[in-house]
């Protein structure tokens, strides 16, 4: 009798550190982790779609533009569905959910103070805001490792397991601390390749200029990003889009909106090759999210920046086989951008924290037991 009651306590024993092993840890299902950044795209549109107060005050003519006979609807729902119609009728509704809708009681927001880009993405990166030290876009190499430096090493899996791809030239500084380790690609940079898709990319981008000299155009990120999934089996990549944020500046609101219509058949042509390739079905997690928000009014819409509270609202998504979350949340807590890089690191079964204890915690409500 004796025998048997422990026995039998041994086996409760092990079945609940067994339970507990894999509540939180184990049985994840996701192996890669893609990023996506819109810069500075605005919660205003991403949740309410075109902004006609914003459309008229730099256009009088707006509503004879092809962008407001695209995108224009009665209602948010319609709208944002018009200019985003993958992300919202199939990636948001089947698929994934979205936090950052402050009409809904979601708010998401940056811990830096000064809402703009280089902060903001190495808070993303880094899992951390360096106020203190991180003060301008000119800031040279990030001195802080980030979350592709920190993979890179786990994985150990040689230079193409972690990629990042981006249209502004200043991620060849903000993605990581220690340079030449893995791939790094931005602004007009290129690099050796055998791949053809990627030559022709390369070739292209410097005859096919944008207007702005350190920012090539999303199309080719997009396209090279692309041909890197392709051509490796890669664990962890960032994609850094940037038109939304230079056409805002320039007051282009027109190609703000086309910019966020393009992006979007973009992540469905993302979306297509994850469902596709056998390396990614079923076991790749996506974040998509933004560097920084903009103004609210007619007068600095364009604008972010320490002036620009409004600047701090943001906005995340998250598309996982193991996160069973749909839509957009509704009254929850709010959530910050430095969880971001821990919660990535989470979904690929890397505790953040416990290399970096001033980083943001996972986001909870992500890894809620259902
Ligand atoms: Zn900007």
């Amino acid at each position: 009798m004796m025998l048997r009651m422990t026995t039998r306590a041994i086996l409760i024993v092990c079945l609940a550190l067994l339970f507990t092993a894999v509540a939180s840890f184990g049985q994840l299902r996701t192996e890669n982790v893609i990023l996506v950044t819109l810069d500075g795209a605005r919660t205003q549109e991403v949740f309410g779609g075109l902004d006609a107060e914003v459309f008229r005050s730099v256009n009088k003519n707006f509503t004879a533009t092809a962008a407001y006979k695209n995108y224009n609807a009665p209602t948010a729902k319609e709208r944002r569905e018009r200019l985003m119609p993958f992300f919202w009728r199939t990636l948001m509704t089947k698929f994934g959910s979205i936090a950052g809708n402050r009409e809904l009681g979601s708010q998401a927001k940056t811990t830096n103070q000064l809402f703009f880009s280089y902060p903001g993405y190495s808070e993303i990166l880094t899992g951390q805001a360096h106020d203190d030290v991180i003060k301008s876009n000119d800031h040279p190499q990030n001195p802080f490792p980030t979350i592709l430096d920190r993979l890179h090493a786990k994985f150990a899996a040689g230079p193409n397991a972690v990629a990042e791809f981006s249209s502004w030239d200043a991620f060849m500084r903000i993605a990581t601390s220690k340079p030449g380790s893995f791939v790094v690609n931005a602004g007009y940079e290129s690099f050796d390749t055998d791949d053809p898709a990627m030559r022709e990319l390369f070739r292209l981008q410097s005859q096919v200029l944008s207007p702005w000299p350190s920012v090539r155009h999303d199309y080719f990120t997009f396209k090279l990003a692309k041909a890197h999934l392709q051509k490796h089996r890669t664990r962890f990549i960032h994609i850094g889009f940037d038109e939304t944020d230079d056409y805002a500046h320039d007051k282009n609101y027109e190609r703000v909106l086309d910019s966020l219509h393009m992006t979007d058949s973009w992540l469905k042509e993302l979306w297509d090759l994850i469902e596709r390739d056998p390396r990614y079905r079923a076991r790749t997690s996506l974040v998509i999210t933004v560097d920084h928000g903009r103004g609210n009014t007619t007068s600095d819409w364009s604008d972010h920046g320490k002036d620009v509270p409004e600047a701090q609202y943001i906005w995340m998504a998250f598309v996982s086989p193991d996160i069973p979350l749909r839509g957009e949340w509704r009254d929850t807590e709010t959530v910050y951008q430095n969880q971001i890089a821990a919660t990535i690191c989470r979904l690929l079964q890397f505790d953040l924290n416990s290399v970096d204890t001033g980083s943001g915690k996972p986001i909870k409500r992500l890894f809620a037991e259902k």
